[in-house]
């Protein structure tokens, strides 16, 4: 009897489990045709992180598909899969990382498979190298993903920096281009050519206030490079996609100006990094969500950076 009992209790224990697997389903938006996004949650790495806050998706070919981004975890990973299955049975061909954040590529592993590509800037497999350990333990933290869970897939396809390479999936061709230091040191972007789409990565931040991980420069720079691009769409890292994409560019890179010129000020003016930190860019507060967590630390970042010119 008693035996029987625990059987049930396991029983009951292994539908639980089922059920939590089974029930995990992504909101995806066909943004343009062939062209499928689901949109994280604007959480920050911290208490209450799911894995699922940046934007994730993928696009159909004739003969095949290609992922932009497997989310923060293995979970967020097989959802997306299975969201993909439910529309297409095609091989998936490539898995593209924007770049090397956490919340982007720990899916990565749901996808491992010998007849898919992963591509990623040649700068990311060092980049994830050097992140490994401090991944490993946010995603126990907040996620409770063991360490032998935290799997890290990098590139095979590697673009270099300020070079492009174009890919067929079958009728649709895609450019994926390599940057200069920006958001990180190792930026990609995906330009759809059929439907003129371009999946920015964290190049673009929409509500949610931008980050900078790599060179203030760079991403001015940049934005003012992909300000130029004769395109339709715009997916960005966080938020949502937008057909005002040149208006959600120059807010983006205004509030890097912003951020650039009164971090220089409190330099010129000897004002140290702790001063700076609640005073720079506060003009821009009402214009972004979490910007009291992310606005100190791109003043950090920034003064540190141009502590040194
Ligand atoms: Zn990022």
């Amino acid at each position: 009897m008693k035996k029987k009992f625990l059987y049930y209790l396991v029983f009951l224990f292994i539908s639980f489990q089922n059920a939590i697997a089974g029930s995990f389903h992504l909101d995806i938006v066909e943004v343009a045709p062939g062209i499928f996004v689901h949109q994280g949650e604007h959480h920050d790495v911290d208490e209450g992180y799911q894995g699922d806050i940046c934007n994730i998706g993928f696009i159909i070919g004739k003969d095949s598909v290609a992922v932009v981004d497997s989310g923060g975890s293995l979970e967020i990973g097989k959802a997306l899969k299975a969201s993909i299955r439910e529309r297409t049975s095609l091989p998936i061909k490539y898995v593209i990382n924007t770049h090397v954040h956490l919340d982007h590529i720990y899916g990565n592993a749901v996808f491992v498979n010998k007849n898919t590509k992963f591509i990623g800037h040649s700068e990311l497999p060092k980049a994830m190298q050097l992140r490994k350990e401090i991944y490993e333990r946010l995603n126990l933290e907040y996620l409770n993903t063991p360490i032998e869970k935290s799997i890290q897939i990098p590139p095979s396809i590697f673009i270099k920096v300020n070079e492009s390479q174009i890919f067929d999936l079958g009728e649709r061709k895609i450019k994926i281009s390599a940057y200069p230091s920006a958001h990180t040191n190792n930026d990609i972007t995906i330009e759809d050519l059929k439907t003129g789409t371009l999946w920015a990565g964290d190049l673009l931040f929409v509500e949610r206030t931008p980050v900078v991980d790599g060179d203030i420069h760079g991403i001015i720079k940049v934005i003012d490079q992909l300000l130029s691009l004769k395109i339709n769409l715009v997916i960005p890292g966080h938020g949502t996609p937008t057909i005002k994409w040149r208006e959600a560019f120059k807010k983006h890179k205004n509030y890097f100006i912003i951020l650039r010129d009164e971090v220089r000020n409190a330099i010129a003016e000897d004002i140290g990094l702790q001063e700076a930190i609640e005073t720079v860019a506060q003009s821009e507060a009402k214009k972004w969500e979490l910007f009291d967590v992310q606005n100190p630390r791109n003043i950090n970042q920034a003064y540190t950076q141009l502590e040194w010119e």
